[in-house]
């Protein structure tokens, strides 16, 4: 029933056409720069990145193939930004912590159309927004610019791994949300992130939990009987344990936060946070000070 979409390729971007001037035939003036360098070796499973990009005109329909994002946001907007103020208080800098997202600088990995990059920089936070989807990044600038947020929301088409050799502790939060089950290195991803994070900085991971349940509802019930999520929006095989998501952290050099499932009731369409991790989840965890 899952689709391979599981093979490791390098995205060729002379063949896509797409590196630079994707964004060159936008009236928008929140064009999403590219520095994307084809001789870094990247963790990209091109195919998942392909999936998204085909539907990058959908990214901010509320009732379209990222619905599920949408309902969801508010949610997990929120649980970010108790974990931020959670974090920093910890990190001794009770003033900042009260600010929450705001004035924090953030980094959003594998963002998408912004769904969550412009409800954070919403929130007063200055917010970065990456992705190697050109298409997605496209549809996320625009849609900042019309929402007049171009002064603390800008986008990059670039690889985490590329943006870590040169702006390394340059950030107070980094949230990658619902990408690591798209590549085939997740635990390389998540040392990004850290490496990424200044001391005392914040990271807010989520995915989807591996086992027959996760199977049930994640894939069969999302994807064929709901019809939440496109066929073939993922792959099992790549979704990820909160053990494993946690041994990632710990070997990257985090230290544990917190870690919430996500629920939802079909019947209600109701969705809410709760302690059961057995099917999507995000976990929060923390740079140590130096
Ligand atoms: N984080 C957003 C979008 C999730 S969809 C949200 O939760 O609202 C997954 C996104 O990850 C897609 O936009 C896809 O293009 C992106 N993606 C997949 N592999 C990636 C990689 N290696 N680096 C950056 N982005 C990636």
């Amino acid at each position: 029933m899952s689709q391979a979409f599981s093979s490791a390729q390098p995205v060729n971007h002379q063949s896509n056409n797409d590196s630079n001037d994707y964004a060159n035939n936008e009236p928008a003036t929140n064009t999403a720069t590219s520095d994307f360098n084809q001789n870094t070796a990247i963790n990209v499973d091109a195919s998942e990145v392909e999936k998204f990009n085909n539907l990058a005109s959908e990214w901010w329909n509320k009732t379209g193939a990222f619905a599920t994002l949408h309902e969801i946001n508010p949610l997990r907007l929120n649980w970010i930004e108790e974990n931020v103020k959670r974090g920093f208080m910890s990190a001794d800098s009770s003033k900042t912590a009260e600010m929450g997202l705001a004035a924090k600088k953030v980094l959003d990995v594998g963002c998408g159309g912004g769904i969550l990059a412009e409800s954070m920089a919403r929130r007063g936070a200055d917010v970065t927004g990456i992705d190697l989807g050109t298409e997605n990044l496209k549809a996320a600038a625009l849609h900042a610019e019309q929402s007049n947020l171009n002064d603390t929301l800008r986008y990059q088409h670039i690889p985490i791994e590329q943006l870590a050799a040169t702006h390394a502790g340059q950030f107070d939060v980094v949230t990658c949300m619902e990408m690591l089950e798209h590549v085939p290195d997740p635990a390389a991803i998540v040392e990004a992130c850290f490496t990424l994070l200044a001391p005392g900085g914040v990271c807010v991971l989520s995915t989807i939990n591996r086992n027959p349940k996760s199977y049930l509802f994640a894939i069969v019930g999302a994807e064929y009987v709901l019809r939440l999520l496109d066929r073939g929006t993922h792959d099992y095989a790549k979704f990820i344990t909160p053990a494993e998501l946690d041994k990632m952290a710990i070997t990257a050099g985090f230290t544990r936060q917190d870690i919430i499932g996500l629920h939802y009731n079909p019947l209600t369409k109701r969705y809410w946070l709760a302690q059961n991790v057995d099917v999507n989840y995000m976990m929060a965890v923390q740079k140590p000070l130096a």
